[in-house]
């Protein structure tokens, strides 16, 4: 950072500090991961300087014989590693790229049923804060409360009586996995479009741990920078059929120019993706998530949704008297990182539950004892929240083994 140092001094520093906490905290945060340092590099290249609007062979400006290679290696690795018809790797985000699924086939006003945000849908699933609900008519699906799981029936008939344009599958919080095909019938009945939000999960998709939805979906959209661990971005997958409307709505319909450097991310990703360590590390990912899950579960924590079958678990931390943001800023004040959530049960605006993942710490190569290890921590810390001297000794654990398991060797 010899060039920052000496324009930026006062922000080299905070990069610099930040990249130690990195090292120095366990990341729990379910939507976050760690890059690698190759996908790190292409973000801060010179790919940064290229201008770019239309697609490959198809630009508003010259110049574009390398990046244009780029963005078609990241379409068709995408391509070939969902078995999808179609990739569109130019949405700047997750949620821009939903914004683009909705507007290649909806006109203003049309309905979508999405899953209530409560219970684990997103922002761009048509919460009244996000201009998805400005645009679109949107109704909500919710889990059943007893057992926390989607309820089909009660979706089918929303279906029925609703008769959307479009329904979307997918959550932000949701530990268990979607059963693609039962909602793909019930898009079917009610001749809606069926779109699929794996912003979470792709990662495991990848490595074909979980089901994949894309012989059910119409459209799917993910981030490439959760579970999937190829920096800041979204993709779109469609059938070929929408090809034309969804490269529409990305550009111009919803956005400019893109980021080159992103998209070579995307292509790396996708590579990196087929081989072996990445594999490993998605699988370790899930072995972890259950192993985290039992262990809370002993301890007398509720698991929403009973337990896990991806890199979510989500707490009620109400089992043990305390609120999400409580659990939160308790485990900060050790050097745990999470984020506190809402839950099925909540109604009002404070959140009973604490979603964790294990992603990042797969990356690290946490694994079996040490996950036992995290939990039993993560336990003691919650249960002697008040207690600063106690609190001050897991930090010092906490702190061992990060420097066990560093994230940049
Ligand atoms: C994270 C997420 C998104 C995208 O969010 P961005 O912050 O815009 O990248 C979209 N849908 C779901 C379900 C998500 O979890």
């Amino acid at each position: 950072m010899k060039y920052l140092k000496h324009d930026d001094p006062q922000i080299a520093v905070l990069i610099s500090q930040e990249a130690e906490r990195i090292e120095n905290t366990i990341d729990l945060v379910a939507s976050e991961t760690h890059m690698p340092q190759s996908i790190l590099e292409e973000m801060g290249s010179v790919l940064n300087h290229k201008t770019i609007e239309g697609y490959p062979g198809k630009r508003y400006h010259a110049g574009c014989e390398h990046v244009d290679i780029i963005e078609n290696l990241a379409i068709d690795r995408m391509k070939e590693l969902f078995g999808a018809e179609h990739a569109n790797v130019q949405p700047h985000t997750g949620s821009s790229a939903n914004f683009a699924v909705y507007f290649s086939v909806l006109d203003i006003g049309d309905k979508v049923l999405a899953m209530e945000l409560s219970h684990g849908g997103h922002l761009t699933h048509g919460h009244f804060a996000s201009m998805t609900s400005k645009a679109f008519n949107f109704e909500h699906y919710e889990v059943n409360l007893e057992t926390e799981l989607i309820d089909y029936e009660a979706l089918a008939k929303k279906a029925e009586e609703f008769k959307p344009k479009m329904i979307v599958a997918g959550a932000s919080s949701y530990p268990r996995v979607i059963d693609y095909e039962r909602f793909s019938q019930i898009a079917k009945s009610v001749d809606a479009y069926f779109f699929v939000d794996m912003a979470h999960i792709a990662g495991l998709v990848a490595a074909k741990l979980i089901p994949s939805p894309v012989d059910y979906a119409d459209f799917i959209s993910f981030t490439t920078f959760k579970t999937m661990m190829g920096g800041r971005g979204g993709v779109i997958l469609c059938k070929k059929e929408y090809a034309n409307a969804v490269d529409k709505a990305v550009f111009p319909g919803t956005q400019g120019t893109t980021a080159v450097s992103n998209i070579a991310g995307k292509a790396t990703i996708a590579k990196l993706a087929q081989e072996e360590n990445f594999i490993e590390v998605q699988a370790k990912t899930i072995a972890s998530a259950k192993l985290l899950a039992k262990a809370l579960a002993e301890k007398g924590y509720r698991l929403v949704g009973g337990g896990t079958d991806t890199h979510q678990v989500v707490v009620d931390v109400t089992s043990k008297d305390l609120s999400g943001s409580q659990a939160e800023k308790t485990l900060e004040s050790i050097g745990i990182i999470t984020n506190r959530n809402y839950i099925p049960k909540d109604t009002g605006r404070k959140a009973s539950g604490l979603r964790l993942g294990t992603g990042p710490i797969s990356v690290r190569g946490m694994e079996g004892d040490t996950i036992v290890k995290l939990a039993n921590i993560l336990d003691n810390a919650l249960i002697n929240y008040e207690n600063q001297e106690i609190l001050s000794e897991l930090k010092k654990n906490v702190l061992g083994i990060c420097k066990e398991f560093p994230v940049y060797k």
